[in-house]
């Protein structure tokens, strides 16, 4: 399966994805991720993202896709991949839709994870990450067990440099103006958009995701 998962920052598409991928046994293609592995490697992509990525605007999508487009070669996406964060702009999502095709593939759904501004700024200003194994915890909603160490590896628990107040509002509005346009897209070209309450706990909204994508197979095989 191809399938999207679209949401504004916050939104929980990181934690699902991470659930949809085990689940499906395919790999989530998270261009967030990767800019942040390329900026900590000090890559020349890297440093040619970071100013976008600091002030929250969005990196220029002839980067992205050729990260995207490494990523879809993998031997490990032959079987599918779930999109998170990408694609935030109506030339990726054409772009995508090339890059599937010439591979024989389609998007199979577009799930959109529907979360309220108020709760997305409070969400981003508890999120951390670890800095050793990039697992994701947040201190109001799913502290660790002790405070900014990782319950996984030890690691050192860190805020992301563009989760702050200002910088959560910019990536709003880039939602906004760029990013969700795109989901005219995908209904005016028929693909399945569907939307789900993210406002709800993990295991909830992962139910319903996977109950999402179970209506698309029935729908795809009948
Ligand atoms: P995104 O990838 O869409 O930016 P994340 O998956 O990183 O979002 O989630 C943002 C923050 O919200 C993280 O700290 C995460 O632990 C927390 N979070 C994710 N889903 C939920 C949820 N359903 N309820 C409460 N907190 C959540
Ligand atoms: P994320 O981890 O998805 O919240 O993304 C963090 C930042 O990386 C964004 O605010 C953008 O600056 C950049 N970014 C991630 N994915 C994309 C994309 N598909 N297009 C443009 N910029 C992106």
């Amino acid at each position: 399966m191809n399938v999207i998962l679209f949401g504004p920052p916050g939104a929980g598409k990181g934690t699902q994805g991470a659930l949809l991928a085990e689940r499906l046994g395919i790999p989530r293609i998270a261009t967030g991720d990767l800019l942040r592995e390329a900026l900590r490697q000090g890559t020349p992509l890297g440093q040619q993202a970071r100013t976008y990525m600091e002030a929250g605007e969005l990196v220029p999508d002839d980067v992205i896709l050729g990260m995207v487009r490494e990523a879809l070669d993998s031997e490990a996406a032959r079987g599918g991949a779930i999109f998170d964060g990408f694609p935030r702009t109506l030339a990726q999502a054409e772009a995508l839709d090339d890059l599937l095709r010439a591979m024989g593939r389609d998007i199979d759904a577009v799930l959109v994870l529907e979360v309220p501004d108020d709760v997305i700024v409070k969400r981003l200003s508890g999120r951390r990450t670890c800095s050793g194994c990039s697992a994701v915890y947040n201190i109001y909603y799913d502290p660790p067990r002790t405070a900014d160490v990782c319950d996984r590896c030890g690691g050192v628990l860190v805020a992301r440099a563009d989760d702050n107040e200002e910088t959560v509002r910019r990536r709003l509005e880039v939602f906004r103006e760029q990013t969700e346009p795109v989901l005219a897209h995908y209904q005016r070209t028929g693909r399945p958009v569907i939307r789900v309450p993210g406002d709800r706990p993990v295991p909830e909204v992962q139910d319903a995701l996977a109950n999402a994508l179970d209506a698309v197979s029935r729908k795809t095989v009948a």
